[in-house]
Protein backbone atom coordinates (compact mmCIF):
# COMPACT_ATOMS: atom_id res chain seq x y z
CA UNK A 1 0.00 0.00 0.00
CA UNK A 2 2.66 2.61 1.07
CA UNK A 3 4.69 1.51 -2.26
CA UNK A 4 1.45 2.10 -4.42
CA UNK A 5 0.73 5.64 -3.00
CA UNK A 6 4.91 6.04 -3.49
CA UNK A 7 4.30 5.31 -7.34
CA UNK A 8 1.47 7.35 -7.52
CA UNK A 9 3.41 10.32 -6.18
CA UNK A 10 5.82 9.68 -9.06
CA UNK A 11 3.85 9.60 -11.59
CA UNK A 12 2.33 13.07 -10.06
CA UNK A 13 5.99 14.55 -10.17
CA UNK A 14 6.30 13.13 -13.54
CA UNK A 15 3.76 15.22 -14.75
CA UNK A 16 4.50 18.72 -13.24
CA UNK A 17 7.54 18.31 -14.62
CA UNK A 18 6.02 17.63 -17.90
CA UNK A 19 3.43 19.88 -17.93
CA UNK A 20 6.46 22.51 -17.09
CA UNK A 21 8.22 21.71 -19.96
CA UNK A 22 5.86 22.13 -22.47
CA UNK A 23 4.78 25.44 -20.65
CA UNK A 24 8.16 26.50 -21.34
CA UNK A 25 10.10 24.35 -23.93
CA UNK A 26 7.85 24.13 -27.02
CA UNK A 27 6.11 26.37 -29.61
CA UNK A 28 2.38 25.25 -28.37
CA UNK A 29 2.75 25.56 -24.74
CA UNK A 30 4.46 29.22 -24.90
CA UNK A 31 1.81 30.27 -27.60
CA UNK A 32 -1.04 29.18 -25.54
CA UNK A 33 -0.34 28.30 -21.82
CA UNK A 34 2.42 30.88 -21.30
CA UNK A 35 0.77 33.78 -22.76
CA UNK A 36 -2.32 32.83 -20.52
CA UNK A 37 -0.52 33.32 -17.74
CA UNK A 38 1.79 36.44 -19.01
CA UNK A 39 -1.77 37.81 -19.65
CA UNK A 40 -3.05 37.35 -16.01
CA UNK A 41 -0.28 39.58 -14.78
CA UNK A 42 2.23 36.74 -13.57
CA UNK A 43 6.53 37.13 -13.90
CA UNK A 44 8.54 34.10 -14.99
CA UNK A 45 9.47 34.03 -11.24
CA UNK A 46 6.36 32.99 -10.15
CA UNK A 47 5.40 30.55 -12.65
CA UNK A 48 8.15 28.99 -11.76
CA UNK A 49 7.53 29.30 -8.15
CA UNK A 50 4.15 27.41 -8.55
CA UNK A 51 5.55 25.18 -11.05
CA UNK A 52 2.79 26.30 -13.13
CA UNK A 53 2.02 24.18 -16.35
CA UNK A 54 0.62 23.32 -19.78
CA UNK A 55 -1.36 19.96 -20.58
CA UNK A 56 -1.47 19.99 -25.01
CA UNK A 57 -4.83 19.79 -26.64
CA UNK A 58 -4.70 16.70 -27.81
CA UNK A 59 -5.74 13.55 -26.77
CA UNK A 60 -2.72 11.71 -25.02
CA UNK A 61 -0.15 13.29 -25.06
CA UNK A 62 1.28 13.03 -21.62
CA UNK A 63 -0.09 9.65 -20.99
CA UNK A 64 1.98 8.28 -24.16
CA UNK A 65 5.05 10.40 -22.48
CA UNK A 66 4.69 9.02 -19.35
CA UNK A 67 3.85 5.65 -20.49
CA UNK A 68 7.23 5.48 -23.13
CA UNK A 69 9.34 6.94 -19.49
CA UNK A 70 7.97 3.41 -17.64
CA UNK A 71 5.43 5.00 -16.07
CA UNK A 72 2.52 2.26 -15.43
CA UNK A 73 -1.13 3.11 -16.79
CA UNK A 74 -2.68 1.71 -13.64
CA UNK A 75 -0.92 4.78 -11.46
CA UNK A 76 -1.97 6.70 -14.35
CA UNK A 77 -4.80 5.74 -14.19
CA UNK A 78 -5.65 5.90 -10.03
CA UNK A 79 -4.18 9.44 -9.88
CA UNK A 80 -6.93 10.32 -12.50
CA UNK A 81 -4.18 11.96 -15.00
CA UNK A 82 -5.30 9.76 -17.46
CA UNK A 83 -8.90 8.53 -18.20
CA UNK A 84 -8.94 4.90 -19.36
CA UNK A 85 -11.79 3.81 -21.90
CA UNK A 86 -12.09 0.41 -22.03
CA UNK A 87 -14.31 -1.41 -24.96
CA UNK A 88 -15.49 -4.46 -23.29
CA UNK A 89 -16.20 -6.71 -26.50
CA UNK A 90 -12.68 -5.50 -27.32
CA UNK A 91 -9.83 -4.95 -24.89
CA UNK A 92 -7.47 -3.80 -28.03
CA UNK A 93 -9.61 -0.58 -28.17
CA UNK A 94 -8.89 0.29 -24.74
CA UNK A 95 -8.22 4.42 -25.42
CA UNK A 96 -6.47 6.44 -23.18
CA UNK A 97 -7.20 10.45 -22.66
CA UNK A 98 -4.90 13.05 -20.96
CA UNK A 99 -7.81 14.46 -17.95
CA UNK A 100 -6.35 17.80 -18.68
CA UNK A 101 -6.25 18.23 -22.23
CA UNK A 102 -6.00 21.68 -23.31
CA UNK A 103 -5.78 23.27 -19.56
CA UNK A 104 -3.12 25.49 -18.08
CA UNK A 105 -1.91 23.50 -14.70
CA UNK A 106 -1.66 24.18 -11.12
CA UNK A 107 -0.09 21.44 -9.43
CA UNK A 108 -1.28 21.21 -5.57
CA UNK A 109 1.28 20.49 -3.35
CA UNK A 110 1.74 18.82 0.35
CA UNK A 111 2.31 20.64 3.21
CA UNK A 112 6.08 19.28 2.81
CA UNK A 113 6.21 20.65 -1.17
CA UNK A 114 4.81 17.05 -2.62
CA UNK A 115 2.69 16.74 -5.67
CA UNK A 116 -0.49 15.56 -4.54
CA UNK A 117 -3.15 16.44 -7.49
CA UNK A 118 -3.92 19.20 -9.85
CA UNK A 119 -6.34 21.94 -10.85
CA UNK A 120 -6.69 22.47 -14.40
CA UNK A 121 -8.33 25.78 -16.23
CA UNK A 122 -9.59 26.52 -19.77
CA UNK A 123 -7.88 28.89 -21.38
CA UNK A 124 -11.51 30.74 -22.49
CA UNK A 125 -13.94 32.19 -20.00
CA UNK A 126 -16.70 29.34 -22.22
CA UNK A 127 -19.62 29.30 -19.58
CA UNK A 128 -20.39 25.94 -20.96
CA UNK A 129 -17.11 24.32 -20.19
CA UNK A 130 -16.38 23.62 -16.34
CA UNK A 131 -13.62 26.21 -15.74
CA UNK A 132 -11.97 24.10 -13.20
CA UNK A 133 -10.98 20.41 -13.04
CA UNK A 134 -9.48 18.76 -10.31
CA UNK A 135 -7.61 15.64 -9.59
CA UNK A 136 -10.04 13.03 -8.32
CA UNK A 137 -10.08 11.80 -5.16
CA UNK A 138 -7.68 9.42 -4.78
CA UNK A 139 -5.10 7.36 -2.38
CA UNK A 140 -2.55 10.33 -2.15
CA UNK A 141 -5.08 13.68 -2.79
CA UNK A 142 -7.97 14.13 -0.63
CA UNK A 143 -9.17 17.15 -1.26
CA UNK A 144 -10.65 18.06 2.05
CA UNK A 145 -7.28 17.86 3.90
CA UNK A 146 -5.39 19.92 1.20
CA UNK A 147 -4.88 23.73 1.45
CA UNK A 148 -3.70 25.30 -2.23
CA UNK A 149 -0.54 26.67 -1.49
CA UNK A 150 0.37 25.33 2.37
CA UNK A 151 3.58 24.74 1.05
CA UNK A 152 4.48 28.20 0.11
CA UNK A 153 2.71 30.04 2.69
CA UNK A 154 3.73 28.00 5.81
CA UNK A 155 6.89 30.13 6.73
CA UNK A 156 5.19 33.71 6.58
CA UNK A 157 1.44 32.20 8.03
CA UNK A 158 3.81 31.51 11.25
CA UNK A 159 6.47 34.40 10.87
CA UNK A 160 3.01 36.99 10.60
CA UNK A 161 0.99 35.01 12.86
CA UNK A 162 -1.91 35.29 10.48
CA UNK A 163 -3.22 33.15 7.63
CA UNK A 164 -5.13 34.93 4.68
CA UNK A 165 -7.85 32.21 3.65
CA UNK A 166 -9.15 33.04 -0.32
CA UNK A 167 -10.85 31.06 -2.83
CA UNK A 168 -8.73 29.79 -5.79
CA UNK A 169 -5.18 29.70 -7.51
CA UNK A 170 -4.49 32.54 -8.99
CA UNK A 171 -5.66 34.46 -6.01
CA UNK A 172 -2.96 32.65 -4.00
CA UNK A 173 -0.32 33.21 -6.69
CA UNK A 174 -1.05 37.06 -7.30
CA UNK A 175 -0.72 37.93 -3.75
CA UNK A 176 2.63 36.26 -3.30
CA UNK A 177 3.92 37.80 -6.45
CA UNK A 178 2.70 41.37 -4.35
CA UNK A 179 4.13 40.36 -1.60
CA UNK A 180 2.15 38.58 0.50
CA UNK A 181 2.86 35.41 1.71
CA UNK A 182 0.80 34.14 4.20
CA UNK A 183 -2.62 32.73 2.14
CA UNK A 184 -3.61 29.07 1.00
CA UNK A 185 -6.90 28.71 -1.36
CA UNK A 186 -9.78 25.85 0.19
CA UNK A 187 -9.95 25.57 -4.31
CA UNK A 188 -12.91 24.39 -5.19
CA UNK A 189 -14.51 22.25 -1.45
CA UNK A 190 -16.44 24.38 0.52
CA UNK A 191 -14.04 24.78 3.82
CA UNK A 192 -13.42 21.82 5.76
CA UNK A 193 -12.94 21.48 9.43
CA UNK A 194 -9.56 19.19 8.26
CA UNK A 195 -8.11 21.96 6.08
CA UNK A 196 -8.64 24.66 9.07
CA UNK A 197 -6.53 22.10 11.19
CA UNK A 198 -3.62 22.63 8.97
CA UNK A 199 -3.84 25.91 9.55
CA UNK A 200 -4.23 25.57 13.48
CA UNK A 201 -0.89 24.09 13.92
CA UNK A 202 0.47 27.45 12.23
CA UNK A 203 -1.62 30.42 14.01
CA UNK A 204 -4.58 30.91 16.04
CA UNK A 205 -6.08 33.48 13.39
CA UNK A 206 -7.68 33.14 10.43
CA UNK A 207 -8.64 36.33 7.71
CA UNK A 208 -11.40 35.34 5.40
CA UNK A 209 -11.01 37.35 2.06
CA UNK A 210 -13.69 36.31 -0.16
CA UNK A 211 -14.71 37.29 -3.62
CA UNK A 212 -17.04 40.16 -4.11
CA UNK A 213 -19.82 38.03 -5.17
CA UNK A 214 -22.75 36.18 -3.66
CA UNK A 215 -21.11 32.92 -3.94
CA UNK A 216 -17.82 34.43 -2.06
CA UNK A 217 -20.02 35.84 0.99
CA UNK A 218 -22.19 32.65 1.34
CA UNK A 219 -18.98 30.66 1.47
CA UNK A 220 -17.38 33.09 4.09
CA UNK A 221 -20.50 32.82 5.98
CA UNK A 222 -20.13 29.26 6.40
CA UNK A 223 -16.41 28.75 7.13
CA UNK A 224 -16.85 31.20 10.25
CA UNK A 225 -18.61 29.19 12.73
CA UNK A 226 -15.98 25.97 11.61
CA UNK A 227 -13.07 28.46 12.41
CA UNK A 228 -14.80 29.33 15.49
CA UNK A 229 -15.61 25.50 16.72
CA UNK A 230 -11.49 25.36 16.75
CA UNK A 231 -11.05 28.02 18.57
CA UNK A 232 -9.44 30.18 16.49
CA UNK A 233 -9.62 34.03 15.72
CA UNK A 234 -11.92 34.72 12.53
CA UNK A 235 -12.04 37.60 10.47
CA UNK A 236 -13.77 38.66 7.44
CA UNK A 237 -12.54 41.20 4.69
CA UNK A 238 -14.72 41.38 1.34
CA UNK A 239 -13.67 42.85 -1.54
CA UNK A 240 -15.35 45.54 -4.12
CA UNK A 241 -18.29 44.00 -6.41
CA UNK A 242 -16.75 41.77 -9.21
CA UNK A 243 -13.17 42.29 -7.34
CA UNK A 244 -11.52 39.00 -6.40
CA UNK A 245 -7.97 39.53 -4.27
CA UNK A 246 -6.17 38.10 -7.66
CA UNK A 247 -7.74 40.78 -9.12
CA UNK A 248 -6.85 43.89 -6.69
CA UNK A 249 -3.62 42.83 -5.67
CA UNK A 250 -3.20 42.79 -10.11
CA UNK A 251 -4.55 46.19 -9.98
CA UNK A 252 -2.99 47.52 -6.82
CA UNK A 253 0.46 48.35 -5.01
CA UNK A 254 1.60 46.21 -2.02
CA UNK A 255 0.80 49.48 0.43
CA UNK A 256 -2.52 49.60 -0.91
CA UNK A 257 -3.20 46.26 -0.67
CA UNK A 258 -2.17 46.05 2.51
CA UNK A 259 -4.20 49.15 3.69
CA UNK A 260 -7.04 47.82 2.38
CA UNK A 261 -6.72 44.83 4.27
CA UNK A 262 -6.23 46.68 7.44
CA UNK A 263 -9.47 48.92 6.80
CA UNK A 264 -11.56 46.20 5.78
CA UNK A 265 -10.80 43.18 8.07
CA UNK A 266 -13.68 43.11 10.43
CA UNK A 267 -14.46 40.55 13.20
CA UNK A 268 -17.29 38.06 12.57
CA UNK A 269 -19.29 40.29 15.11
CA UNK A 270 -18.92 43.20 12.74
CA UNK A 271 -19.13 41.64 9.82
CA UNK A 272 -22.52 39.98 10.08
CA UNK A 273 -24.01 43.07 12.04
CA UNK A 274 -22.58 44.97 8.90
CA UNK A 275 -24.32 42.68 6.39
CA UNK A 276 -27.68 43.37 8.55
CA UNK A 277 -27.56 47.36 8.35
CA UNK A 278 -27.01 46.93 4.48
CA UNK A 279 -29.81 45.19 4.22
CA UNK A 280 -32.81 46.03 6.94
CA UNK A 281 -30.86 48.19 9.40
CA UNK A 282 -34.51 49.35 10.96
CA UNK A 283 -36.44 46.22 10.69
CA UNK A 284 -36.88 44.60 14.13
CA UNK A 285 -37.53 41.09 12.98
CA UNK A 286 -34.51 41.38 10.56
CA UNK A 287 -32.85 42.14 13.58
CA UNK A 288 -33.30 40.01 15.63
CA UNK A 289 -32.65 37.09 13.38
CA UNK A 290 -29.15 38.79 13.56
CA UNK A 291 -28.61 38.81 16.57
CA UNK A 292 -29.48 35.49 16.95
CA UNK A 293 -27.53 34.54 13.88
CA UNK A 294 -24.30 36.15 15.74
CA UNK A 295 -25.33 34.42 19.01
CA UNK A 296 -25.43 31.26 17.28
CA UNK A 297 -21.54 31.79 16.22
CA UNK A 298 -20.76 32.48 20.03
CA UNK A 299 -22.07 29.16 20.94
CA UNK A 300 -19.24 27.09 18.75
CA UNK A 301 -16.57 28.92 20.23
CA UNK A 302 -15.28 26.42 22.88
CA UNK A 303 -13.41 28.73 25.30
CA UNK A 304 -16.12 30.52 28.04
CA UNK A 305 -14.06 33.43 28.53
CA UNK A 306 -14.03 34.11 24.52
CA UNK A 307 -17.44 33.66 24.55
CA UNK A 308 -18.04 36.61 27.16
CA UNK A 309 -15.77 38.86 25.26
CA UNK A 310 -17.72 38.23 21.82
CA UNK A 311 -21.27 38.57 23.89
CA UNK A 312 -19.99 42.11 25.07
CA UNK A 313 -19.05 43.17 21.90
CA UNK A 314 -22.57 42.03 20.39
CA UNK A 315 -24.68 43.66 22.96
CA UNK A 316 -22.26 46.88 22.13
CA UNK A 317 -23.21 46.64 18.43
CA UNK A 318 -26.38 45.48 18.41
CA UNK A 319 -27.63 47.64 20.97
CA UNK A 320 -28.94 44.82 23.09
CA UNK A 321 -28.38 43.85 26.47
CA UNK A 322 -25.96 41.61 27.85
CA UNK A 323 -28.15 39.51 30.00
CA UNK A 324 -30.90 38.87 27.14
CA UNK A 325 -27.45 37.88 25.03
CA UNK A 326 -26.80 35.45 27.68
CA UNK A 327 -30.41 33.92 28.29
CA UNK A 328 -30.17 33.09 24.10
CA UNK A 329 -26.89 31.60 24.65
CA UNK A 330 -28.02 29.56 26.99
CA UNK A 331 -30.95 28.47 25.29
CA UNK A 332 -28.85 27.45 22.68
CA UNK A 333 -26.50 25.49 24.71
CA UNK A 334 -29.52 23.23 26.17
CA UNK A 335 -30.57 22.54 22.76
CA UNK A 336 -27.40 21.40 21.67
CA UNK A 337 -27.31 18.87 24.48
P1 LIG B 1 -10.28 32.81 -12.52
O1 LIG B 1 -9.75 34.07 -11.93
O2 LIG B 1 -9.22 31.92 -13.08
O3 LIG B 1 -11.40 33.03 -13.48
P2 LIG B 1 -11.18 32.21 -9.84
O4 LIG B 1 -10.14 31.53 -9.02
O5 LIG B 1 -11.44 33.64 -9.59
O6 LIG B 1 -10.87 31.92 -11.37
P3 LIG B 1 -13.86 31.55 -9.03
O7 LIG B 1 -14.92 31.47 -10.07
O8 LIG B 1 -13.87 32.74 -8.15
O9 LIG B 1 -12.49 31.35 -9.78
O10 LIG B 1 -13.89 30.24 -8.16
C1 LIG B 1 -13.03 30.07 -7.04
C2 LIG B 1 -12.36 28.70 -7.06
O11 LIG B 1 -13.34 27.68 -7.11
C3 LIG B 1 -11.47 28.44 -8.27
O12 LIG B 1 -10.17 28.92 -8.11
C4 LIG B 1 -11.49 26.94 -8.36
O13 LIG B 1 -10.59 26.36 -7.45
C5 LIG B 1 -12.90 26.62 -7.94
N1 LIG B 1 -13.78 26.50 -9.12
C6 LIG B 1 -14.33 27.49 -9.85
N2 LIG B 1 -15.07 27.01 -10.86
C7 LIG B 1 -14.99 25.67 -10.77
C8 LIG B 1 -15.55 24.58 -11.52
N3 LIG B 1 -16.34 24.79 -12.58
N4 LIG B 1 -15.25 23.33 -11.10
C9 LIG B 1 -14.48 23.09 -10.04
N5 LIG B 1 -13.92 24.07 -9.29
C10 LIG B 1 -14.17 25.34 -9.64
MN1 LIG C 1 -15.92 33.72 -7.22
MN1 LIG D 1 -12.48 34.40 -7.88
MN1 LIG E 1 -10.38 35.34 -10.34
Amino acid sequence: QANERESMYLVSEYAQKYFSEILWDTELGKAIGLSYFKERGFTDETIKKFSLGYCLDNWGSFTNAAIEKGYQLKYLEATGLTIVKEDASNAANTKMFDRFKARVMFPIQSLSGRVLGFGGRILTNDKKAAKYLNSPESDIYHKSKVLYGIYHAKQAIAKEDNCYLVEGYTDVIQFHQRGIENVVASSGTALTPEQIRLVNRLTKNITVLFDGDAAGLRASLRGIDLILEQGMNVKVCSFPEGEDPDSFAKNNSLEDVQLFLKENSKDFIQFKASLLMKQAANDPIKRAETVRDIVNSIAKIPDRIQKEIYIQECAQIMNISEAVLFNTLAQIGKKDE
